[in-house]
């Protein structure tokens, strides 16, 4: 709940799977700038030591003075890793390699599981004007470990991106146990905002069959929105600047603009239900 005059609390989604090259970070940078585009005060937390969020987001190594690594060890505060990107109302905390040591860093500190969700409490208990935020998006390493358990126990939400591929379900039902598991022992909130398909191809047979299946599988919790493979979309980063900069007309840009005003339509029910 709001306290006088400051914002309230930033809805936390986190976007996760433990496979790798399934669109999160695609996922992560262009919802962000989608939901920024659309009126959102939105932070991308990246908490993948490859950076991929951060550098597709324009912002170089160099330039990354101070990062997650460094408030998830507990020396520095949220606000001081915020870069403010090219984007208005999209800021991003940035990651770097450092990040690869942090779980072993912090093994025996007790409230380990729970740096980030202490880390976005305190900036959020302060902020104020274009520093408050709406959203929190985290870009999630491809893996279960101490780095995405910090994302889901900080989180409201899971958002998966699923590839539209043959394997597409395989390792989905660890990924729901972890979240289960999360919510018993450390954030009993968490809850799977959806499942969004990515990189469907409407000329691949095999890719419609999946989007079928999974639909039959996993019910309302996908998203209507698909997201095409789109040449625009893989582009971008090396450019560093998301889709909906480089191309806002692009299929996959329309594509996450449409998940943006779906994830919003998705909150408001969700904020009913927890009324
Ligand atoms: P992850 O973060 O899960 O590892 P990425 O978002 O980095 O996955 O995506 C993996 C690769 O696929 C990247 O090169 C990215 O540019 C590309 N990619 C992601 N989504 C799409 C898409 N919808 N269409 C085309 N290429 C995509
Ligand atoms: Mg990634």
């Amino acid at each position: 709940a709001s306290r006088g005059g400051s914002a309230p609390m930033p809805r936390v989604l986190v976007v996760a799977n433990q496979k790798g090259g399934v669109g999160k970070t695609t996922t992560a940078i262009n919802l962000g700038t989608a939901l920024a585009a659309i009126g959102e005060s939105v932070l991308i937390v990246d908490l993948d030591p490859q950076g991929n969020a951060s550098t597709g987001l324009g912002v170089e190594r160099k330039d990354r003075r101070v990062s997650t690594y460094d408030v998830l060890v507990g020396e520095a505060p949220l606000g001081d890793a915020i870069i403010e990107t090219a984007i208005p109302r999209l800021h991003l905390a940035a990651s770097t390699l450092d990040l690869l040591g942090l779980e072993l860093e912090i093994a025996n500190e007790r409230d380990r599981t729970f740096r980030l969700r202490n880390a976005i409490a305190a900036h959020a208990a302060q902020a104020t004007g274009k520093f408050a935020y709406s959203y929190v998006l985290v870009d999630c390493p491809p893996s279960l470990n101490l780095l995405t358990i910090n994302a889901m126990s900080a989180a409201h939400g899971v958002l998966v991106p699923l590839q539209c591929e043959f394997f597409a379900l395989e390792g989905l039902s660890q990924l729901l146990q972890t979240v289960d598991q999360v919510k018993q022992a450390l954030n009993a909130e968490l809850a799977i905002h959806g499942i969004v398909l990515t990189m469907y191809d409407a000329r691949n047979n095999l890719a419609n069959q999946v989007v079928a299946d999974v639909r039959e599988t996993m019910g309302d919790t996908v998203y209507e929105t698909v997201i095409p493979r789109n040449v625009r979309l893989s582009e971008a980063p090396s450019y560093g600047k998301p889709a909906l900069l480089y191309d806002i007309r692009c299929s996959g840009s329309q594509a996450y603009l449409r998940l943006a005003s779906e994830i919003i339509q998705r909150e408001k029910r969700f904020r009913a239900v927890a009324a």
